[in-house]
């Protein structure tokens, strides 16, 4: 079966990883920190914390927004249910802003109309997370005007889009945000198997992040509540969690973010030959505007005649992987168990209906995508 989204390594990537398990070091070595800065250094941030995976990021992110039990946190329903499920974690409430069909991401004027609402009620959120689907970035500037405007902290879900860019900063520069999640599950830009990281350009969230990523606990004598008792002594001053990622992750992710680059321009060239290719064909493409920016993380159609389901299976049948993202979290049934129902946000239930990701990845050869572009075209005319 032709995957939908597969981790490249090579050799490099291997010997990393080798020299890690050679080395004194399995975990808390000197890799998790390099591979910081070079995460910093790649997206612009001034500050990167590495953590074992993306959804602990979101959970982390939320933390250090000061999101407790009397928040509400607003993100997308077409995402993975991580970025909903870490506003839970902290004991907020969820709710959604629908999403734009056109670009997939939050619906700036659905976000606006939505704040001016919650105003009146006093149910602004703390923190409003926003998805750059597919790897497209959202419009962040109309965003953060909105943000600014009713005190809600700004984090970017940037899953998909590590390797993108948004007006000439790479995706995660925060330049419109307070923080931006990245991932690097194997199906995401770069991989270190599990692993993620959380990007900033402020100290205050920096020192928190960092705080809550490893037990609340400090060895920084500034930080502490009372004085040091010597070289061996530690405080914790924050209910923190065991989020670190391990050197032995930290040296996969280093080796890959060397070629993210290569990896993304692989990608772009796929979905332009893509968009090409299937013009022709009753499909709703992803926006021609995106080919240049977008990480490129899926390629999305949908299906405007033809049955989802059937030519979901029918494709399966002849191999090709394809997928769906997402199930919308609201329908989810632990979350319609907590009010949401069908019919509460249209645009991304619409875009759920006929919604299908064709195969995309780095090492995916012309031939292959040939292959998929022939049985498409076989099967929609
Ligand atoms: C993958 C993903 C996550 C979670 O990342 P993990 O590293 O798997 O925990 C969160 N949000 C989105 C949009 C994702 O695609």
């Amino acid at each position: 079966m032709l995957p939908y989204g597969k981790h490249s390594i090579d050799n490099n990537d291997v010997e990393a990883v080798v020299d890690v398990l050679k080395n004194q070091f399995l975990t808390q070595g000197d890799i998790v920190p390099q591979f910081e800065q070079a995460l910093a250094n790649y997206t612009g941030a001034k500050y990167a914390v590495a953590v074992n995976s993306g959804t602990s990021g979101l959970h982390i992110a939320c933390l250090a927004a000061e999101v407790g039990a009397s928040d509400w946190v607003w993100t997308v329903p077409n995402s993975f249910v991580a970025s909903a499920n870490c506003a839970l974690y902290c004991g907020a409430s969820v709710d959604f802003v629908d999403i734009d069909p056109r670009t997939r991401n939050i619906d700036v004027q659905k976000l606006s109309a939505k704040l001016e609402q919650a105003k009146l009620t006093n149910g602004v959120p703390k923190v409003l997370i926003v998805v750059h689907f597919s790897g497209v970035s959202c419009d962040m500037q109309e965003i953060q005007k909105l943000t600014n405007q009713y005190g809600v902290t700004l984090i970017e879900d940037a899953a998909h889009g590590l390797g993108g860019e948004y007006q000439n900063a790479k995706i995660g520069s925060c330049q419109y945000s307070d923080m931006t999640v990245l991932s690097f599950h194997p199906v995401k830009s770069i991989t270190s198997a599990e692993g993620g990281a959380v990007l900033t350009n402020q100290s205050v969230l920096f020192r928190q992040l960092s705080l809550f990523a490893k037990h609340g606990v400090t060895r920084d004598p500034s930080l502490m509540k009372s004085d040091s008792h010597g070289p061996w002594y530690y405080q914790q001053i924050e209910l923190g969690y065991n989020y670190r990622l391990s050197d032995l992750h930290a040296a996969l992710g280093l080796s890959q973010l060397n070629k993210l680059d290569n990896f993304i321009a692989k990608r772009r060239a796929l979905a332009k030959r893509y968009q090409t290719n299937l013009a022709n064909l009753p499909l709703t493409l992803p926006l021609g505007s995106s080919l240049n920016n977008s990480a490129w993380h899926l390629y999305m159609v949908e299906l405007q005649q033809h049955d989802r389901r059937q030519i979901f299976e029918t494709l399966r049948a002849r191999h090709i992987g394809v997928n769906v993202h997402y199930i919308p979290i609201h329908l989810q049934p632990f979350y319609q168990n907590l009010g949401f129902k069908a019919g509460d946000f249209p645009a991304a239930e619409g875009f759920y209906k006929n919604a299908l990701t064709l195969p995309l990845f780095p090492d995916m050869t012309e031939q292959q995508q040939e292959h998929v572009i022939d049985v498409l075209n076989e099967v929609l005319q």
